[in-house]
């Protein structure tokens, strides 16, 4: 099972225009911190629901490719108010070889001001920071 370690920085109020394509949330592949994997069991779900485990790190398991959490009949988020970090921080990820960018997937990301985007870009360093330790920073 996973540690709980609290993480100081919380995402306060997106500014960035979000449309709801739901884009986001199909053929997930995003990380789950302790916190929010604590934050969706004591919310009662199942963590074997919920978590596929992809190289010692926890991820969003994905039904029929779409998010366990996404409710296709309704193209909303079940979970919206208590989601992963990491969800809270799209459209600003972390890619390989280029460092933290605005997701080409979303088509809303060019609604993310500066301001926003280094905001989210400190959060996430620090996310990924505690999911993979050191691992993700070698090369
Ligand atoms: S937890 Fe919610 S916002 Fe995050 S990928 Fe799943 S459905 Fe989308």
């Amino acid at each position: 099972m996973f540690e709980f370690t609290p993480l100081k920085h919380a995402v306060r109020g997106s500014l960035m225009r979000c449309s709801g394509c739901g884009e986001c949330c199909h053929e997930t592949e995003m990380e789950l911190s302790n916190r929010d994997v604590k934050r969706l069991v004591c919310a009662g779900y199942r963590p074997e629901d919920f978590i596929v485990v992809c190289d010692g790190v926890p991820r969003l398991k994905n039904v029929n490719g779409w998010c366990y959490f996404y409710s296709l009949a309704d193209k909303r988020c079940r979970v919206y108010k208590i989601r992963p970090l990491g969800c809270r921080l799209y459209p600003v990820v972390y890619v390989d070889g280029k460092g933290v960018v605005l997701d080409d997937l979303c088509p809303m990301r060019h609604t993310v001001s500066d301001v926003e985007f280094k905001r989210k870009a400190k959060i996430l360093m620090r996310l990924l920071e505690e999911i993979y330790g050191g691992r993700l920073f070698r090369c």
